[in-house]
């Protein structure tokens, strides 16, 4: 019933730095998992090892029922991707393409989709998002809150099984956050299987089923948001 189990994790940068030191934890099916922890506690290093953007050096990790170990398995990574989506600080859009571009992109070139089918997906989701009428607009022209939507909806379009957000509203001006965090909170009432790391307190103990507290490297505390608060 895991999405994501990790066992025994252990990532050391060039340096020396063990930035993930001996981490074992899960994810399962529906669950929405929130990663707090100080600045360079290894909580980006950790989000990104889930699919396959950092190799590590020792442990087993399962993602979506395929393996990866220390020994970078480009096929199985790949794999992983396409069942994956990743959402992070910076939206990385593709400033050349428009919103709809943006998002038909994999459908179309990854999942052979068609484009007319990929449009009216995207024009779908963008709705969602509350953002169907900048569909013909580029990147530059949104708004921090209306690119990462969009950021959100390209994900989705690839029908993931597993949602990561690796500090979504970091980056947004602090009256836009919320436009963000309220679809991050509809993704997480209609089931779908989030991990997020993210230092916004109050969705955490609204949204999250459990709270996974890193410090240097590794696993400080897992517990429901209510007991992890209680304890702050
Ligand atoms: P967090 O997301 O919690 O801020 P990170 O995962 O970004 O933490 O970083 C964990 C540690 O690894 C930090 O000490 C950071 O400086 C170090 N680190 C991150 N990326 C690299 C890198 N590419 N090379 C060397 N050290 C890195
Ligand atoms: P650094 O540049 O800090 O030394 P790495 O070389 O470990 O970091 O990784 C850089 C990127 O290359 C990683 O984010 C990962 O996606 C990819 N990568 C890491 N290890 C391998 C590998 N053995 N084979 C292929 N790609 C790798």
């Amino acid at each position: 019933n895991h999405v994501i189990k990790a066992s025994n994790l252990v990532k050391v940068y060039p340096k020396g730095l063990r930035a993930l030191d001996d981490i074992s934890m899960a994810v399962y099916k529906k669950e929405v998992l929130v990663i707090m922890g100080p600045s360079g506690s290894g909580k980006s290093t950790l989000i990104r090892t889930f699919n396959g953007l950092e190799a590590f050096n020792s442990g087993k990790l399962e993602v979506v029922g395929i393996p990866l170990d220390s020994a970078y398995n480009e096929r199985n990574v790949r794999e992983i991707r396409k069942r994956v989506g990743m959402v992070f600080q910076q939206f990385n859009l593709f400033p050349h393409l428009s919103i709809l571009e943006n998002i038909t992109l994999a459908p179309i070139q990854v999942q052979k989709c068609k484009r007319i089918e990929a449009e009216e997906d995207a024009i779908h989701l963008l709705e969602q998002m509350g953002i169907a009428q900048q569909a013909m607009k580029y990147p530059s022209q949104l708004s921090g809150g209306e690119q990462q939507r969009v950021a959100i909806a390209r994900s989705l379009a690839l029908k993931p099984d597993l949602l990561l957000f690796d500090e979504p509203t970091s980056a947004l001006d602090p009256e836009r956050v919320h436009e963000v965090l309220d679809v991050m909170r509809t993704l997480a009432g209609n089931g779908m299987t989030m991990v997020v790391v993210t230092h916004e307190i109050s969705f955490a103990k609204e949204v999250a089923d459990r709270v996974l507290f890193m410090d240097s490297g590794k696993v400080i505390e897992t517990s429901t948001p209510d007991t992890f608060f209680s304890n702050a």
